[in-house]
């Protein structure tokens, strides 16, 4: 019988990362592919209560030198690292692409986003600035932050180096040391990420990787060293994390799913909305929790919808967009489409069974618009994270905000128009976190924070920009009295 060879995979299986060195796990590993190609390119190790005990000593060991540190010094380390994102900008970009599947100008983008959060985190000195007031004669009240300690952050397979670094640099610069949990199934970016804040003079201890799926983070949420526990992926686990992590008395900020609604006036411009809610729709291949979901279509709309068409069939898989992330999202996309066309949805552009020359075993999905969507189907209810919009018609604005209102999500929602007054009644009462004017993925950037409402966030406060300040900090509350100003010494 002839013998096959098997290519080994591009990179050696990945190790943990704690106390500044690379920490070989012995056990479980699982494959990582690259979506574009199918084909192995490591292999990640599946950690457990053990990898992450010892993850949680390497953080407890290097956080009083790290938090008895002044801010104004902690983030010189954080200056130095967003240069170095900036020298190997291409080396990451490529990365996130191999291991996600995006195509390298949304790779990059996500990496100059990942400088941007590096950038407001270098400023956290001036924004956490403390108040002091004197509220009696000679009496004076003073507020400082504090870290809260030895903290986790979780991370989806969507954006491999963004989502970690909307969580490292506030976290870190604010005083706190970390165990990373990156998704299983993009975890090669995390690791370059720790080496980078290791060059940038980041102490060894102070951000710890561990690899794994379900078990390591139910040892996170069960240690009793964490802190606190930020979450980002799914609502199905964000219920997950959160109840366990707050059951165990931690503070959890859970980020969850996402089912947007983009609403379209009469009177918005055609050009500009259409390939607005295009880009909405297929940019990283529908894989964000800012995408657009439903396009909500208010009385006469056709002409948007009929452009909107024309773009999306000029969009080329596996040049102007990436695959999905596995081969069971292609297949779970492909049922959504199948099973909106069965209950009586009109598919105007058709992006099942798309195979790309050359990457034959890749998992794309085509761009797909899907017209006379009910309210009721499926397809219009529940997250299908990939590039696919499906069209509902409303007879007028106020049916077309209860649409949006009854979907148990909440991140974010979006309105086309060119009349400001009817751009404020329709922002006012979606029920999102999130909200655009004639903008499909109304991130807010830093100072303003990330976070969404219901069923897309669990926790209080937002996980980037000064709405993370809270969440990373406590507060101490200082009251001095000087005697000698304060004349009568009530306050004894
Ligand atoms: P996911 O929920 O499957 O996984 C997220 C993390 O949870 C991963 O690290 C994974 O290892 C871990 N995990 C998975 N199953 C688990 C379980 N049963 N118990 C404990 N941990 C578990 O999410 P994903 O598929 O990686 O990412 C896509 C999802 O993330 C989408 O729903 C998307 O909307 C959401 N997302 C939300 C935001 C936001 O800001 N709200 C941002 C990005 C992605």
């Amino acid at each position: 019988m002839p013998l096959m060879s098997v290519a080994a995979p591009k990179y050696a299986d990945l190790t943990n990362y704690v106390s500044g060195s690379n920490a070989t796990v012995v056990g479980d590993h699982i494959d990582v592919f690259n979506p574009s190609t199918g084909a192995v390119i490591s292999r990640v190790p599946m950690s457990g209560a053990f990898e992450v005990d010892a993850a949680v000593r390497a953080a407890e060991r290097a956080l009083p030198g790290w938090a008895g540190m002044p801010i104004k010094e902690r983030v010189q380390i954080f200056f130095r690292y967003r240069q170095l994102l900036e020298r190997d900008l291409t080396e990451l970009s490529a990365l996130v692409s191999e291991e996600n599947g995006k195509v390298m100008s949304e790779a990059q983008a996500e990496v100059l986003k990942s400088m941007e959060l590096t950038e407001f985190a270098v400023s956290l000195p001036q924004i956490t600035a403390g108040e002091v007031l004197e509220v009696s004669r000679g009496v004076e009240c003073r507020v400082e932050r504090y870290p809260v300690g030895v903290v986790a952050s979780i991370t989806p397979f969507n954006f491999p180096n963004m989502v970690p670094n909307w969580t490292i640099p506030n976290a870190i610069a604010l005083g706190n040391t970390m165990i990373l949990k990156p998704s299983e199934m993009v975890p090669l970016s995390a690791n370059r990420i720790a080496e980078l804040l290791k060059e940038a003079g980041l102490p060894d201890g102070v951000l710890n990787v561990v690899h794994g799926g379900t078990a390591a983070v139910e040892a996170i949420c069960d240690h009793p060293g964490i802190s606190a526990i930020s979450f980002v992926g799914s609502t199905r686990v964000a219920k997950i994390v959160y109840r366990r992590g707050t059951s165990n008395l931690k503070r959890v900020l859970a980020l969850g799913g996402a089912k947007n609604h983009l609403i379209v006036l009469p009177d918005a411009a055609i050009e500009m909305t259409s390939s607005n809610v295009l880009a909405s729709m297929s940019g990283c291949a529908g894989q964000r929790c800012m995408a657009a979901s439903v396009m909500v279509a208010v009385a006469e709309s056709d002409p948007v919808i009929a452009r909107l068409v024309e773009q999306a069939r000029q969009l080329v898989p596996g040049v102007g967009m990436g695959p999905v992330i596995s081969r069971e999202a292609k297949q779970r996309i492909e049922t959504y489409i199948t099973e909106a066309e069965r209950a009586g949805a009109k598919v105007l552009v058709d992006g099942r069974n798309t195979t790309v020359p050359g990457h034959e075993g890749g998992y794309f999905v085509g761009p797909t618009v899907i017209d006379h969507v009910r309210p009721d189907m499926r397809i219009a209810q529940e997250e299908v994270f990939g590039p696919v919009l499906a069209i509902v018609r409303a007879r007028d604005v106020d049916e077309a905000i209860a649409i949006e209102n009854s979907s148990p999500y909440g991140n974010a929602a979006c309105v086309y128009t060119e009349n400001g007054g009817m751009a404020r009644y329709v922002t006012e009462r979606a029920s999102a976190g999130m909200v655009g004017v004639n903008v499909g993925v109304p991130v807010p950037r830093e100072p303003f924070s990330f976070g969404g409402w219901n069923d897309s966030k669990f926790g209080v406060g937002d996980i980037t920009g000064r709405g993370s300040i809270e969440f990373w900090t406590q507060s101490k509350k200082f009251t001095t009295k000087w005697n000698k100003e304060a004349g009568v010494n009530w306050m004894s």
